[in-house]
């Protein structure tokens, strides 16, 4: 025998039990994505690399040291399996000119793929569902993405969850205030860890949102860049906050909130939880209105967010029975006999036309074992077929999950009996 193989670590399977929990989830999402007019964008898995360290950041924890690029053997084009969606999303937005016409509501939903040490919450290939409005200035869009967050969390039952908020203002506000900001993180220059150290002169926002309890401490006493914003950034930001409050949403304000990618600008957000320990943040984004400009794109605002899939269904799925199948069968035809075989075939068409699910059975046996696999299949009924019933062009219906005589009919008599019972449709 040969050595087993396994996946990659970081990289998992999603077994039925708990792909059925998924798709329930995907389900609820597309509904609450559509009814706020967000319409869907799929795209590549892979990109040309540049598309991310130009888009993302070269000084970012992404593009520094999460990415899986490599060269093409033939091509030796640069491409790197995508670690987030947006800029995917504005790429493809911008080749395909769809801006030209009208603002966008866009989502997406897929794997992206990070280097990070595997852990609770955190894996290589994850999964994001991402929102994008492209071509929106105002305040009410973000406002409206953030509404949206709660309003799915509110319909999933997610609890301790709380709305941080922050502005980065624009970029000449940021310029003013990393001067202060390199000035101030100097002093403590002997003090920052290695990444802080790095990220000094590089990309000293991004000190401030380090994990790291002792750089949180230096980062506590830092120039807010709050005090640095300008008139129309600050009333960008208040305007969101108005629309939060007329919508009851609660939210910090949390100075230090900078986010890990570079193209934010103004609003930003974070979703964080209590509950998943170190991965606190579930759902992060902001507006990025440099982004579309920099992709090549002719200059538009943005704005946008991504819900990391695992995370959210952890705490969805929090406290819910997860074993066992979520959907199971209408009926599980058994049969025996030739005749009965065929005739049990195209019955279980018959049945699947008139709309419900139906497993047929395989592999033969008699009644009796046909039977046991009927009921720990969880379906509803069995039908049963024989070569008698196949001769008289019946087949028989038996409840499996409640009391209930076994009844001999014909196949539209069937499905109406059907109907009548698992859909409660009185037939004409
Ligand atoms: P973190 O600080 O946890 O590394 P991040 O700031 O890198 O998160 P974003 O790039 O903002 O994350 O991605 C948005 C969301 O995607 C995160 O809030 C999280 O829920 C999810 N996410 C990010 N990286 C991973 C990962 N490696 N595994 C699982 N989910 C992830
Ligand atoms: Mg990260």
């Amino acid at each position: 025998m040969s050595t087993k193989l396994q996946g990659l670590r970081g990289m998992n399977d999603l077994l039925p039990d708990e792909a059925e929990r998924w798709e329930a989830f995907e389900a609820i999402v597309r509904d609450w994505l559509k009814s706020y007019g967000y319409r869907p964008i799929r795209t590549p898995i892979l990109e040309p690399t540049a598309l991310f360290s130009r888009g993302v950041g070269e000084h970012t924890d992404i593009v520094e040291k999460e990415m899986y690029s490599f060269e093409d053997r033939l091509s030796e084009e640069k491409m790197t399996l995508r670690p987030e969606g947006t800029a995917s999303c504005v790429r493809s937005v911008i080749e395909h000119s769809l801006l030209f016409a009208q603002p966008q509501r866009l989502y997406y939903s897929g794997p992206m793929f990070r280097h990070e040490r595997p852990q609770k919450g955190r894996y290589r290939q994850f999964n994001q569902v991402g929102v994008e409005a492209l071509g929106f200035a105002g305040p009410d869009i973000d406002a409206e993405h953030i509404v949206m967050c709660r309003r799915l969390w509110d319909d999933l039952g997610l609890e301790d969850i709380e709305l941080q908020l922050n502005s980065l203002g624009d970029a000449s506000e940021r310029a003013r205030h990393r001067g202060e900001l390199i000035a101030y993180l100097e002093k403590y220059q002997d003090s920052l860890d290695e990444d802080g150290k790095r990220r000094l002169y590089t990309n000293p926002l991004r000190v401030l949102d380090s994990k790291n309890p002792a750089m949180q401490e230096i980062a506590d006493g830092a120039p807010k860049l709050t005090a640095y914003l300008g008139e129309e950034s600050l009333r960008h930001f208040e305007a969101v906050q108005d629309l939060l409050r007329e919508a009851a949403v609660p939210y910090r304000i949390n100075p230090r909130l900078v986010r890990g990618l570079d193209y934010y600008n103004r609003t930003v957000f974070e979703w964080t939880t209590t509950r998943l320990g170190a991965q606190a943040t579930f759902c992060a984004g902001g507006r990025y209105d440099s982004l579309i400009a920099q992709l090549g794109g002719r200059e538009a605002p943005a704005c946008g967010f991504a819900m990391g899939m695992e995370r959210v269904m952890m705490l969805w799925l929090e406290g819910q029975e997860v074993n066992g199948p979520l959907e199971t069968p209408d009926i599980y035809l058994v049969h025996q006999g030739e005749a009965a075989q065929k005739f049990a075939f195209r019955l279980a068409e018959q049945i699947r036309s008139a709309g419900f699910s139906v497993v047929f059975h395989c592999g033969g046996g008699n009644f009796k074992s046909q039977m046991k696999k009927a009921n720990s299949s969880g379906a509803t009924y069995a039908v049963i077929v024989g070569d008698n019933e196949a001769n008289s062009g019946v087949a028989a219906v038996k409840p499996l999950r409640e009391e209930g005589e076994q009844v001999s009919l014909v196949p539209e008599a069937l499905t109406e009996w059907l109907a009548e019972r698992l859909y409660g449709v009185e037939a004409d």
